[in-house]
C-alpha cells in the first residue's frame, strides 16, 4: 500500500484533549475511555521524536499501514483524493522536504530538527454551534446537547447527541511556551479551534511573533469563523510573511444562518465586505479560502455559495462531512441522488460559462472538486442514516426554533417519505 505522508515529517498539532498528534485527521488511540498520547504540557520534542512517531515515519517510508490514518485511506478507497495525497503533490519536488525524509530514513525515523509546521488548536471554546460540529469542537454544543438529552428517555435518541464526560482542560500556556521555544525552526503556524479569535493565547502568540520579529519569516494560517475579525487584526496579519485566512462559511443567507447557528448573515456579510475591501485597498499578502463543509443541509445551496465566493476572489474549498453519518452526502436517499446530481451539473455549466474569461477564479480546479463531490453522492448509502437525520433535525430545529423544511422542502420531504418513523 501507499501510506507515505508528509505530515509525519513536517507537522505537529494538539487535539481537543490536549494531546499531540500528527494532523487533524489522525485518530488517537483510546484506552479506558481516555485519549492516549503525549500531552502538550510536555515539550514539542517529546512527541516529535517519540518512539511512536519515529516508527510511523519508518512505516510511512516503507508503505505500511499506519494506525490512526484510516480517514485518508477510506477517502482514497472511495475514489477520491485525501489530505495525504494532496500533501504528497505539494511536497513531491520540495528539496528540503526530500532531505528531511532521507535523514529520517537513515536515523530510524528520528529527525534532527523541530517541526517546521505547528498547529495551535485552542480547544473547544467557540461562539457558534454549527450543525455538523460536535462537543469537541464547541463548548456551546456540549451545553446544548446536555440540555437536550436531559429531556430524552429513548437511548437511540440520546445517542444522537453525545456529550463530553470530562471538561476539556488543556495547559495551553505551556503549549504556547513550547511554540515560542521552537520558533526558530517553525515556518508555518496554524491556529484553529474552537474559534481562535475568542482565545487570549491566540492574541498572545500573534503579538509575540510580531514583537520578536519572527512574523516576517512565518506563514500564518488561521481557521476562523470570521465573527471577531477587525481591521486592527488584519493590520497585524499583514506583518507575517504570507497569510491564509481559512474562513468557515457553510452557506450564504438563510443556509448560513441555519448551519452556523446562532450567527446572523448580515453580521458575517459585513465582515466579508471588510475583509474584501482591506485586501483591495492594501498591498497585502492575505489570501482568503472559503471553507464549505458539504453536508445534507447545504448540498443544494452549494453552487450559489461557490458563485458568491468566486465573485469576491475567495478560493472555495469543499470539505465533505464524513461524520456524523446522517449528514454525510452519500447517505441522502437513493431516490434523490439522480435528481440532486443533475441539479448540480446544471449549475456547474452556469458557473463554467460565467467564469470562463476569468482564469484567476481557477474555475477548472473548482469544477474538478465538484466532480469529486458528485462521485461521493453516488456511493452506496447507509439506510439507518435516513431516520437519524430526521430525528436529529427535528429535535434540534425545535430546540433552536429553526425549520429545515422551510429551508429545503425538496430534501426534507424526500427524507421524510423514506423514513420509517
Ligand atoms: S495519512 Fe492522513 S491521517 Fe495520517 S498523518 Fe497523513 S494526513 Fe493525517
Amino acid at each position: 500500500m501507499n501510506s507515505f505522508c508528509p505530515n509525519l515529517f513536517n507537522h505537529v498539532m494538539n487535539d481537543s484533549y490536549g494531546v499531540y498528534k500528527a494532523c487533524c485527521l489522525h485518530v488517537p488511540e483510546i484506552k479506558d475511555g481516555k485519549v492516549t498520547g503525549i500531552t502538550v504540557d510536555q515539550p514539542l520534542e517529546s512527541f516529535w521524536n517519540s518512539k511512536e512517531l519515529a516508527e510511523d515515519r519508518v512505516k510511512s517510508i516503507k508503505g505500511e499501514y499506519i494506525k490512526g490514518c484510516d480517514v485518508c485511506y477510506r477517502a482514497e478507497k472511495d475514489g477520491g483524493a485525501s489530505q495525504r495525497t494532496d500533501l504528497v503533490e505539494v511536497y513531491k519536488e520540495d528539496k528540503d522536504f526530500i532531505e528531511r525524509v532521507k535523514s529520517a530514513r537513515e536515523n530510524k525515523g528520528i529527525l534532527n530538527h523541530s517541526p517546521i509546521s505547528v498547529e495551535y488548536r485552542v480547544g473547544n471554546l467557540c461562539n457558534l454551534k454549527c450543525r455538523m460540529c460536535s462537543p469537541q469542537d464547541s463548548d456551546l454544543i456540549n451545553n446544548e446537547y446536555k440540555e437536550i438529552t436531559s429531556t430524552l428517555t429513548d437511548n437511540s435518541l440520546i445517542n444522537l447527541f453525545p456529550t463530553l464526560k470530562d471538561p476539556v482542560n488543556i495547559d495551553m500556556d505551556q503549549y504556547c511556551n513550547h511554540i515560542k521555544d521552537n520558533v526558530e525552526d517553525i515556518e508555518v503556524i496554524r491556529f484553529s479551534g474552537g474559534e481562535p479569535l475568542i482565545n487570549k493565547s491566540f492574541y498572545e502568540l500573534i503579538d509575540f511573533f510580531i514583537e520578536s520579529g519572527h512574523s516576517f519569516n512565518l506563514d500564518l494560517r488561521i481557521n476562523t469563523n470570521l465573527t471577531k475579525l477587525n481591521l486592527d487584526l488584519l493590520t497585524k496579519f499583514s506583518k507575517f510573511k504570507d497569510v491564509n485566512i481559512d474562513f468557515s462559511i457553510d452557506g450564504i443567507e438563510e443556509t448560513y444562518e441555519y448551519v452556523r447557528y446562532p450567527m446572523r448573515w448580515k453580521v458575517i456579510n459585513k465582515k466579508i465586505d471588510m475583509l474584501e475591501s482591506f485586501i483591495k485597498n492594501n498591498k497585502t499578502n492575505i489570501k482568503v479560502y472559503a471553507n464549505y463543509t458539504v453536508q445534507t443541509y447545504n448540498l443544494l445551496h452549494m453552487l450559489d455559495a461557490i458563485d458568491f465566493f468566486l465573485e469576491r476572489n475567495f478560493i472555495p474549498v469543499l470539505h465533505p462531512v464524513t461524520h456524523p453519518q446522517y449528514l454525510n452526502i452519500k447517505n441522502i436517499p437513493d431516490a434523490l441522488k439522480e435528481n440532486v446530481v443533475s441539479k448540480i451539473y446544471k449549475k456547474i455549466d452556469f458557473l463554467k460559462l460565467k467564469y470562463a474569461d476569468k482564469p484567476s477564479s481557477n474555475i477548472n480546479w473548482v469544477v474538478s472538486k465538484l466532480t469529486s463531490i458528485i462521485s461521493l453522492i453516488k456511493l452506496d448509502s447507509e439506510k439507518r442514516s435516513i431516520n437519524d437525520f430526521i430525528q436529529f433535525t427535528d429535535i434540534l430545529d425545535k430546540k433552536r426554533n429553526q425549520d429545515f423544511l422551510k429551508l429545503d422542502p425538496f430534501i426534507y420531504n424526500h427524507f421524510k417519505s423514506q423514513s420509517i418513523l
